[in-house]
């Protein structure tokens, strides 16, 4: 008889081994941190002796589940911000409360949150991308879990970086300190082709490939990232980064929603593994992975939550249940990934994605000892039919829960014992948890309260603020006041003639300002458009001086990077007006000052009238009054000085006509 540490026997054992086999009255003998033998639990009673004996009646005994993609701190996240779509979730709130919050600490607790949800869902294993994942790894082998911890890379400045080349360091730094470790592998994650630049994706490869680790990251999650990668760059995403030596490295694809059939087999030549993330694409509407196809052409697939934020629980149970349900739905064959090919992604497949399918993902002697018992005696998962030994499959993927793992092993050590964790104490991080919420809380409400911070949250130091002092009237006859500009009145520096496109958010506080998002297209004197410009102005409220019409405001202008999808959404503005006119602009020097004038022609609303602008930009107030003054002057010379002023900016002409008719 060999002595061993632990039998599990009287379970259902479910192998997922590469022959599926099941073992009704199974036996598993574990040693160590390893899976000393596995069959009948009178054979292993008849061989072993064990410190422990653990009787298993009425339990299916699986591997332990695979999460192929997560974001395990974002726990910390979960519930701030949904309903939005991936850029405005992104780029408007998970990126600019990660820059003021994510510190080792919040991945830490983050992570630790993570671990015990997960090891109460019978997840064994995960991979992870992140930031400060050196504080990752070190929460997640205090837990007891196996993972890839990754890296993350990005182009622009990270909570844990100021640039992509200091992480890249860090990246190199943390690969160095835990390769080897029993329970991590340290990886690298160059986030998305979008986020990322061609060196840094090669960079990123060339690390991988040095040390012999996986490389995590995002591919073509959305539509809108393949057309653009076609419209760019005449080609998909995979064969883009296939030609940044990307598929040198041992990758971790997630999501892959819209790949071809070429990509899926140059991904599969590769060796790359997959990701599958079925809540968090339907929750994004990311659209409908190919995870069939990617099956059949022998890709590795796995299954995973992505991150909390985005799913919002990590539950593998769920995810198993919807990845099936998508495949039938999509393809409108209920055949089509049956529960045990959809256990297989969720176990054995998900450890070869991870690259890890010599240590985890089945029950066979030599691997690592991941065991994860599942009650099959609930109310939802009766009766028991015995007739077909494979219809634990069903039992397991179609009614079975993440409240019926009773005992989870990791690595050979108990970390769920009879539905009570084992490695991590949760009140105190309950407690820290709902410390930060309160915090990321206060600054939201402070950052939601004005135009102006949201603004500044999302276009970071590319913007700009000025004042000026402007006039505009109404006038009858545009062409006098052109032959008067050309008359030499007043020196012309330069002249420029464009189509603008303008689209107002207006809020219900008038002290918030109103925000321009303007489409400018230059246009050349033959009428040709040979430029066009995307510029966001945020525009403070009129202050009145003693002169009788000049204002001054201040004005925050910044690039619009975003659609305007993006900012309405991100805004959301309680009304909008759209203003579309032709534009002829002068900059003239009148008495030593430069100004600002422009002759308006709205197309939309289309107007009969044409308006007179003059402006100029300005710093102090002793200048706002001189300009102010010399305005006044100005439009005399043009002749305008008896022309109707129009008290505020065009919305409410805009609004006037749309309510005159
Ligand atoms: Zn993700």
């Amino acid at each position: 008889m060999t002595k061993v540490d632990w039998i599990l026997h009287n379970a259902t054992v479910v192998t997922m081994d590469e022959g599926y086999r099941v073992l009704r009255d199974g036996g598993v003998a574990v040693e160590g941190d390893t899976i000393a033998a596995v069959g009948p639990a009178k054979e292993i009673l008849a061989t072993y002796t064990a410190h422990e004996l653990i009787d298993c009646r009425g339990s299916a005994l699986i591997p332990g589940l695979v999460n192929a993609h997560t974001h395990a701190p974002m726990t910390l996240l979960r519930g701030m911000a949904d309903d939005l779509r991936l850029e405005v979730w992104l780029l408007g709130y998970m990126m600019p409360v990660e820059r003021e919050f994510v510190s080792p600490d919040f991945c830490r607790l983050g992570t630790l949150l993570a671990c015990a949800e997960m090891i109460r869902s019978g997840i064994t294993c995960f991979a992870d991308m992140y930031y400060f994942e050196d504080a990752v790894a070190q929460a997640t082998a205090e837990a007891g879990m196996r993972a890839v911890c990754s890296q993350t890379v990005l182009k622009f400045p990270t909570p844990d970086a100021a640039s992509y080349e200091d992480s890249l360091a860090s990246a190199r730094e943390f690969i160095t300190r835990w390769k080897g470790h029993p329970l991590i592998v340290p990886s690298v994650a160059p986030h998305a082709p979008y986020t990322c630049t061609p060196e840094i994706l090669q960079a990123c490869a060339s690390l991988a490939v040095e040390f012999d680790v996986p490389l995590h990251t995002h591919i073509a999650e959305t539509r809108e990232e393949v057309d653009e990668w076609r419209e760019k760059y005449d080609m998909p995403v995979v064969p883009w980064v296939k030609k940044q030596g990307l598929l040198e490295a041992k990758v971790l694809a997630a999501h892959c929603v819209h790949l071809d059939d070429g990509e899926i087999h140059t991904l599969q030549h590769a060796g790359a593994g997959v990701a599958h993330n079925p809540s968090s694409n339907l929750k994004l509407a990311s659209g409908f992975a190919p995870v069939v196809d990617m099956l059949e052409a022998g890709l590795s697939v796995g299954i995973g939550t992505d991150g909390p934020a985005s799913n919002n629980d990590l539950d593998m149970f769920e995810e198993m249940r919807l990845a099936t349900f998508i495949a039938k739905g999509v393809s409108g064959d209920p055949t089509a990934l049956p529960a045990r090919l959809t256990l297989a992604m969720a176990t054995r497949l998900g450890a070869q994605a991870l690259h890890l399918g010599h240590l985890t993902g089945s029950i066979e002697p030599g691997k690592r000892a991941d065991l994860v018992l599942v009650g099959l005696r609930g109310i939802h998962n009766l009766p028991q039919f015995n007739r077909d030994p494979q219809s634990v499959y069903s039992r397991l993927v179609y009614a079975g829960k993440a409240s019926d793992v009773t005992d989870v092993m990791v690595n050979g050590r108990w970390l769920l014992r009879e539905g009570s964790l084992q490695t991590i104490d949760v009140e105190p991080l309950i407690q820290a948890a709902a410390e930060y919420a309160a915090r990321i809380d206060a600054f939201l409400i402070q950052r939601e309260g004005s135009i102006l911070t949201k603004l500044v949250a999302i276009e970071g130091a590319e913007r700009e603020e000025s004042y000026e002092v402007q006039i505009k009237v109404r006038i009858e006859d545009s062409e006098a006041i052109v032959a008067r500009l050309a008359s030499g009145a007043v020196e012309v520096i330069r002249r420029a003639h464009y189509q603008e496109y303008d689209t107002y958010f207006l809020f219900d506080d008038p002290a918030q300002g109103r925000l321009r998002y303007r489409e400018d297209e230059f246009v050349s004197d033959g009428g040709e458009v040979f430029n066009v410009r995307y510029r966001l102005t945020l525009t403070g409220p009129a202050r009145e001086y003693q002169h009788p019409v000049p204002l001054s405001r201040s004005r925050f202008i910044a690039p619009a990077t975003h659609s305007l999808r993006f900012y309405r959404e991100y805004f959301k503005p309680a009304r909008e007006n759209e203003i579309d006119k032709d534009r002829r602009r002068w900059l003239v020097r009148f008495r030593g000052k430069e100004f600002f004038v422009n002759l308006d022609r709205m197309t939309k609303p289309a107007l009969e009238q044409s308006f007179l602008e003059i402006k100029s930009r300005t710093w102090s107030r002793g200048d706002a009054e001189e300009k102010s003054a010399l305005i006044l002057e100005l439009l005399k010379v043009l002749g305008a000085e008896n022309s109707e002023v129009i008290p505020d900016e065009y919305p409410d002409l805009a609004e006037g006509s749309r309510a005159a008719g």
